[in-house]
């Protein structure tokens, strides 16, 4: 009935229409306004997780696919809230971007994530999820050297996973923090491969260690008929031209894990070894 009213809720089905990938339109509905007040008081308490403890790492097993032996563990947190529960990193990583409190929540697991690591046999690497927002501060490259040099671990201990969405918001700056990460000998892994544009030029642009194949290629790839297989095979034969690793995402079965094996992948990470579990699990 109010101006007001009319903007708040028009702007509303826009953020919708914006969130379904844009070039859409939508309209008002209630439950919108629930979201966004849902949404609210999500941000509400993230704002000061960090200072109430309320965030945990666990680890997840990466195995080399012949020898099965642990290569490395994947740092995954979880957030406890206490006014929310338990929150999904899937429901609460795009809220930390979206209002970038993922730069202090990143710098957190990354030196929570190291501090652990170095209690580990150095043969065994810490592998940790960056956020392309990270990346926009001036200062990751000696963030990250920071949280190296405070733990004690060697940087070839440390395996930064990014995912390819870095490229579209990046540009040619993301190259160069590449290369310095790697001139100390901190490793890079591309996540989620095959999920977005999976453009190969960046394959080239940026020195990759390690190609992450992303769990809807390994789900089901064992089912007759289906073309996983086949995708799989050419991330893994891309890959092994460009002297990268492979790691298989996701694989839940031994049927599964025999076929990625198969494939030629060089390490699997999926329930079938070890669901993500607590520091002293791991
Ligand atoms: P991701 O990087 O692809 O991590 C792998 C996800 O797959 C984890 O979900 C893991 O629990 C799940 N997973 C592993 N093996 C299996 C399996 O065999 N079957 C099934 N169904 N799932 C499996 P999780 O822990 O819920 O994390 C979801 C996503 O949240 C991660 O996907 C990552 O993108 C993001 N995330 C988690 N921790 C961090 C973090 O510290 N920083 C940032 N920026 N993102 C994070
Ligand atoms: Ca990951
Ligand atoms: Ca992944």
């Amino acid at each position: 009935k109010t101006v007001e009213e009319i903007m708040r809720n028009s702007d509303l089905a826009l953020y919708r229409a914006k969130d379904e990938g844009g070039g859409e339109h939508c309209q008002y509905e209630p439950t919108l306004h629930a979201h966004a007040e849902e949404r609210r008081k999500l941000e509400f308490s993230l704002r000061r997780a960090l200072e109430r403890d309320e965030f945990e790492l666990h680890y997840q097993p990466v195995v080399d696919a012949n020898e099965e032996t642990v290569v490395s563990f994947e740092a995954l947190i979880r957030w406890n809230s206490e006014e929310h529960g338990f929150v999904r990193p899937d429901k609460f990583i795009a809220l930390a971007e979206d209002t970038r409190l993922i730069v202090p929540i990143g710098a957190w697991v990354l030196e929570t994530a190291c501090l652990e690591a170095v209690n580990w046999p150095t043969h065994v690497r810490i592998a940790v999820n960056v956020s392309p927002i990270q990346f926009q501060k001036s200062n990751f490259v000696s963030s990250v050297l920071n949280s190296i040099a405070a733990s004690g671990i060697e940087p070839e201990q440390l395996e930064l996973e990014i995912t390819e969405s870095v490229f579209l918001e990046g540009g040619s700056g993301n190259v160069e923090i590449f290369n310095s990460l790697k001139r100390v000998g901190v490793r890079l892994a591309l996540d989620d491969f095959g999920t977005g544009y999976s453009a190969l030029g960046y394959l080239q642009k940026a020195p990759f260690d390690k190609i992450k194949i992303d769990q809807s290629f390994v789900k089901g790839a064992a089912e007759v008929g289906s073309v996983n297989a086949a995708i799989v095979a050419s991330i893994v034969s891309l890959a092994e031209t460009l002297g990268m690793d492979t790691t298989a995402e996701g694989a839940e079965t031994m049927k599964e894990l025999e076929l990625v094996r198969d494939l030629g992948c060089s390490h699997v990470q999926g329930y079938v070894y070890g669901k993500p579990m607590n520091v002293e699990s791991a």
